[in-house]
């Protein structure tokens, strides 16, 4: 096909466009429903609030406060000093792998990946409200504590093995983040009432956020997130105008020629019909007129029953079976009678 290429392109540029549309869509809905999403200082009265609240809950509210384990904290892993009440390692693969055409990039893939987490809240004095699955929050704000690269060494084999299958290991990376118990944070999600004792959720209003940030730097930095999503739609999009223009012009001036071709072909085969007209001899019997047309001489033999039956204007018509005696025609030539 023609613009095959320009079609690969579109298809290619429609699936980025739809990715960021999608996620221009969950910002913009994030946003608005954190801009109106009220703070409450977690203390004695926020029991009686939720209590008050629609449903004896508050649908998508934000609290700050220190987190504080319920029971054991955990101890880092890697760095036995730091405690805290979540936890993530992760091990990744540094690789090179042979791509495209051959040139050799570099990837990191994410080999295992361990979290663990203990009860806690988020506290002010003696008030705290309990954290529920906190791993399960859509940000979540951790401190690295530990991160290291460790090359491999390869071996001569290894080299050959990596040449033919295309992937040489190039170092394993370990990373450790932890939520410090201690630190200041912002939550936001559903606060509700377990029995007597605050707790926050995931909503179905809007995403679950546990974040160093204050509410203002989440909406500005939320708000540049969706800016810059906008920009790449928009560039996207006249990506996706700019080729849907290319490909209908090449299919107009396809078409465009042709009809020129057709009308040349045309002109041509009536100029043809005309010469041929003013060639034929006049006044010849029914006898040696075209069966078909019964107005031109016959002028054509049909092989290989070979039947001078058709004129030569007929015989561009008749392709399949001689009008005498129905035989499959292979070929026509000129007769000469
Ligand atoms: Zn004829
Ligand atoms: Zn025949």
């Amino acid at each position: 096909m023609d613009y095959l290429h320009e079609l690969l392109a579109l298809g290619v540029d429609g699936i980025i466009l739809g990715l960021c549309l999608k996620e221009y869509l969950s910002y913009k809905k994030t946003l608005d429903v954190l801009k109106v999403a009220k703070q409450y200082p977690i203390d004695e009265n926020l029991i009686n609030t939720v209590k008050q609240s629609k449903d004896g809950k508050i649908g998508y509210g934000i609290i700050r406060g220190t987190v504080k384990p319920i029971g054991q904290p955990i101890q880092s892993i890697m760095s036995p000093s730091v405690t805290g009440v979540l936890q993530v390692v992760k091990l990744s693969e540094h690789r090179i792998t042979r791509g495209f055409a051959g040139f050799w990039t570099e990837q990191r893939k994410l080999i295992h990946v361990s979290s663990n987490e203990v009860p806690f809240t988020i506290s002010n004095g003696n008030v705290g409200v309990e954290i529920v699955d906190g791993l399960g929050a859509e940000l979540l704000d951790l401190d690295v504590v530990y991160d290291n690269y460790e090359p491999s060494t390869l071996s001569f084999f290894d080299h050959i093995f990596g040449f033919f299958s295309g992937m040489r290991q190039r170092g394993l990376q370990t990373t450790e983040e932890v939520l410090r118990d201690g630190s200041f944070i912002t939550a936001v999600g559903e606060i509700d009432l377990d029995g007597n004792s605050l707790r926050l959720q995931s909503s179905k209003t809007g995403p679950m956020l546990l974040t160093t940030a204050t509410k203002n730097t989440l909406v500005k930095k939320l708000q540049e997130a969706k800016s810059s999503m906008m920009f790449k739609v928009i560039m996207c999009s006249t990506i996706s105008a700019v080729l849907i223009g290319v490909i209908a012009r090449k299919f107009y001036l396809k078409k465009k020629e042709e009809r020129h071709q057709r009308s040349i072909q045309e002109a041509l085969e009536h100029s043809r019909r005309a010469r041929r007209a003013r060639s034929r001899p006049t006044g010849i019997s029914e006898r040696d007129m075209c069966v078909v047309c019964v107005s031109n001489p016959k002028e054509v033999i049909c092989l290989p029953c070979g039947h001078v039956c058709l004129c030569e204007d007929c015989a561009l018509q008749i392709k399949d079976f001689c009008p005498i005696c129905r035989a499959k025609i292979e070929s026509k030539t000129a007769a000469f009678v």
